[in-house]
């Protein structure tokens, strides 16, 4: 079957493989789900791999097939799988256990190991395929009724973990009744969170550094949302708007707004970080002065990768909840689809140049739905 790799830490590697279509019985115990692709998505983690600055290769190979947002549909399982049957839309995890005891309880995209093990971006080969096979403990069924938006579970599911974190940390406060967030980033991810927060009844307000007209920002505001571009409104000079948010949401890959954040937030406020940045940027802040703010307002920031299980199961909902409370709007972040694996060059070219196209989600389309 076809796939498409890199070799890691090789600028532009990215290019078609020929590996063996894998087999229910790769998996042990007669737990093995094997998957047809339908949908791949294409998002930043893969633009950076291929950039030569994250990814490695599984033991045994030089390549890494990559691939970590995905969409398929059983065609065989292993005897004793009850989870899912052939013909059920699936999408999978991403991250497999490894040695540490947050591994060991099942809570990986918890783990305290150095080396993690995730599908298309560290030790093991993605979903960029025609087939995979899984164990059926990481795969998630999905209703029939969401298949078509379904490929944007993977990156919701990321949002959906930060926000259970945010209300499991409230619990400290008995009763938690947030009114307003803010939403830094407006790309696929900071879309999801103002959908998620939307649905959940939060008065969103959202920034991005584009000035409008941006068809992002005529998204967000189509579901009640406002949205400020950073260059005209500074998060500062939002809260004189807007007040102090009760959460905030980061996710915009630029940290020194981080700072500007943590000085926006409301009184027992959480900021949620999401950002994974790689690189060397030295920012001043006035570090007093949010020290003080974190202390007296017993305000909270907490950072969060990767999602479980019930991070998956948490996105469904809201993706099938969206749907009754903004019918169609999901849709129209799926801007480009690409058919055929063959096509990544295409692919990267538009996850290169988002901006130039006004892309939002771009994904292969491996097979039909
Ligand atoms: C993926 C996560 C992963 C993270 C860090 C993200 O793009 O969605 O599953 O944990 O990259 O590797």
């Amino acid at each position: 079957m076809k796939a498409v790799a890199v070799i890691p830490k090789t600028t532009n590697s990215v290019h078609l493989v020929e590996m063996d279509k894998p087999k229910v019985a790769d998996i042990k115990n007669g737990r093995g789900v094997l998957v047809e692709i339908l949908r791949v998505g294409a998002c930043g983690t893969d633009r950076e791999i291929n950039n030569a600055e994250y990814g490695v290769a599984p033991d045994g190979y030089d390549f890494l097939v990559l691939g970590h947002e995905n969409l398929g549909r059983v065609v065989e399982v292993g005897e004793n799988v009850r989870e899912v049957a052939v013909g059920d839309f699936v999408v999978s995890t991403v991250r497999r256990p490894g040695k540490s005891f947050y591994d060991s309880i099942g809570e990986q995209d918890f783990t305290t190991d150095d080396e993690y093990f995730e599908r298309g971006i560290s030790r093991l080969h993605g979903y960029m395929a025609e087939f995979y096979v899984e164990n059926a403990d990481w795969v998630i069924k999905i209703p029939p009724a969401i298949a078509e938006i379904a490929i944007l579970l993977e990156p919701l599911s990321i949002i959906e973990k930060g926000l259970k974190q945010a209300y499991d940390i409230q619990e400290r406060l008995k009763v938690w009744r947030p009114i307003s967030a803010a939403v830094f980033g407006t790309g696929t991810v900071g879309l999801l969170t103002a959908m998620a927060l939307r649905v959940r009844g939060f008065e969103v307000h959202t920034f991005g550094r584009n000035a409008k007209p941006y068809f992002n920002a005529e998204l967000l505001e189509e579901i009640g949302c406002t949205y400020d571009s950073t260059v005209d409104l500074t998060p500062m000079d939002s809260v004189k708007k807007y007040g102090e948010y009760d959460l905030i949401f980061e996710c915009t890959g630029y940290s020194p707004i981080v700072f500007d954040a943590m000085q926006c937030l409301n009184q027992n406020g959480v900021l949620i970080l999401s950002s994974v940045t790689g690189g060397e940027r030295k920012t001043e802040i006035p570090s007093d002065k949010i020290n003080q703010m974190f202390v007296l307002g017993n305000r909270v920031m907490v950072g969060t990768v990767n999602a479980g299980r019930e991070h998956f199961k948490m996105g469904v909902s809201d993706l099938a909840l969206s749907e009754a409370m903004f019918k169609g709007w999901l849709s129209k972040m799926l801007t480009h689809k690409i058919e055929g694996l063959e096509n990544y060059e295409k692919v990267f070219d538009i996850l290169n140049n988002a901006s130039t196209y006004n892309a939002i989600k771009v994904y292969f389309e491996v097979n039909k739905i």
